[in-house]
């Protein structure tokens, strides 16, 4: 008998042509490179190629005007091998099934890489969150988690904040679950206000931990944040916790911009002030705190360290070309594209990848999840030093790695994770 691939047996078409999407490709051909160095059976690669399961949704939202819009939203599991999936929910005007499937599986090796029971998840719905009113924010994400229903759950798959997202949703999509099943389920989404069984280090977590990422690895160069210049592309959930705590240890953050605008000082930023005027008009889009940039401009300020913290697909060939860093340290997931990556390699620009960058996020979550498990709430100094202590021995093992292996340290990381979950699957079986 000949070996079964997912390929002998996949319809027209090639295999993954359902998740068609730039950075689902970009996903693909890292996991090849990583199974490449790790010499990873075919059986394997074709079982991690693809996400295990996906839904998407077309539901009704009334709008505020009395107008019925309907909405698309996604719901990706990458792997169930590991345990209960997890990931965020995004809310972006161009999301498709093929980025969540592609942020999805990124989820898998972030949580692997930290040793975290999870697999990866990833959804959303499509809509300009901007354009959304309070109340229509509320219907869309309670409907949309009705529609999940069948998808999620305390121990099958669990939510989180992602991009224009944040507690307010988590606390909507809690309620909205607990109505269907008929009881609270708290465990059913982390990063929920403090109050519904958050955790305070959530909020930050994200953004503590790219710093706390950040520090090592410039420990490692033999520099510090102190006395080390920033540029931050981005100043949401993420990226604006990245300033403030930059700034707090001494670091010089030279440029920060969101979608609308930015604004650039070589003698460093006053980043409070910039905070300030954002909450109070919305964005940094005309902000006077510093010369105007835009959000492109921001990734080609020079600067020893470049933190794109917006979303996918900024750093692309022609923006590498003209980066004027030494490191990039990723805290969106999937800011640069593949051949951006070998073009920074060439020019000696080292990348902390996403999936170790950002990964303080969900570590945060986990903690929430188990506490909400034993209904017992740990003091916040101890989920702090949790999630630094993790994120420390991930970048050690990474950079060790890399250095082994000689790969840089997205192979090295992307090795790590994915050689972990191969492994599992192989002790798990094949069922029947
Ligand atoms: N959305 C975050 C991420 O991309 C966090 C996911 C989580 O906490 O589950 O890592």
């Amino acid at each position: 008998m000949t070996a079964v691939t997912s390929t002998s047996w996949t319809a027209p078409g090639d295999p993954g042509d359902e998740w068609h999407s730039p950075l689902y490709h970009a996903a693909v051909e890292q996991l090849g490179r990583a199974a490449d160095l790790l010499d990873l059976d075919d059986e394997s690669r074709a079982r991690l190629r693809e996400p295990r399961r996906s839904l998407t949704v077309n539901f009704p939202v009334r709008m505020d005007d009395g107008e019925v819009v309907v909405f698309t939203g996604y719901r990706v599991q990458h792997t169930l091998t590991m345990g209960p999936t997890k990931g965020g929910l995004r809310f972006a005007p161009h999301l498709s099934l093929g980025e969540c499937a592609a942020l999805a599986m990124l989820m898998t090796w972030k949580t692997a890489l930290v040793g975290l029971p999870y697999g990866g998840a990833k959804g959303g719905v499509r809509c300009d969150p901007g354009l959304l009113s309070d109340h229509e924010r509320e219907r869309v994400t309670r409907r949309f988690a009705s529609e999940l229903v069948p998808m999620v759950g305390p121990d099958q798959d669990i939510p989180a904040p992602d991009v224009a997202t944040g507690e307010q949703e988590m606390a909507w999509f809690y309620d909205a679950y607990s109505q269907a099943i008929g009881h609270a389920a708290p465990r059913v989404v982390t990063g929920k206000p403090v109050e519904l069984g958050g955790i305070a280090a959530r909020r930050e977590a994200t953004g503590v931990g790219v710093v706390e990422v950040a520090a090592a690895v410039l420990e490692h160069q033999g520099k510090a944040v102190e006395g080390s210049s920033f540029a931050i592309q981005g100043f949401g959930n993420v990226g604006r916790v990245v300033a403030e705590r930059l700034q707090s240890l001494g670091g010089r953050v030279v440029a920060l911009a969101d979608v609308g605008g930015g604004v650039h000082d070589p003698a460093g930023l006053d980043v409070g002030a910039i905070a300030g005027w954002s909450e109070e008009h919305g964005g940094l889009r005309d902000c006077p705190f510093g010369r105007p940039i835009d959000s492109r401009q921001a990734l080609t300020t020079e600067c020893d360290v470049l933190v794109p913290a917006a979303i996918e697909r900024q750093l692309t060939p022609e923006v590498a070309s003209e980066v004027r860093c030494s490191l990039v340290v990723e805290a969106a997931n999937g800011p640069t594209v593949p051949g951006a990556d070998r073009l920074l390699a060439a020019r000696g620009i080292q990348v902390v990848p996403d999936v170790l960058a950002n990964a303080g996020g969900v570590i945060a979550s986990h903690h929430e999840w188990v506490q909400a498990r034993q209904r017992a709430p740990w003091d916040d100094r101890t989920v702090a030093e949790q999630i630094g202590a993790r994120l420390r021995a991930a970048t050690a093992r990474v950079i060790e790695t890399a250095a082994e292996r000689n790969v840089d340290w997205r192979m090295a990381a992307l090795g790590i994770a994915v050689d972990r979950v191969a492994r599992a699957g192989r002790l798990r079986g094949v069922f029947p």
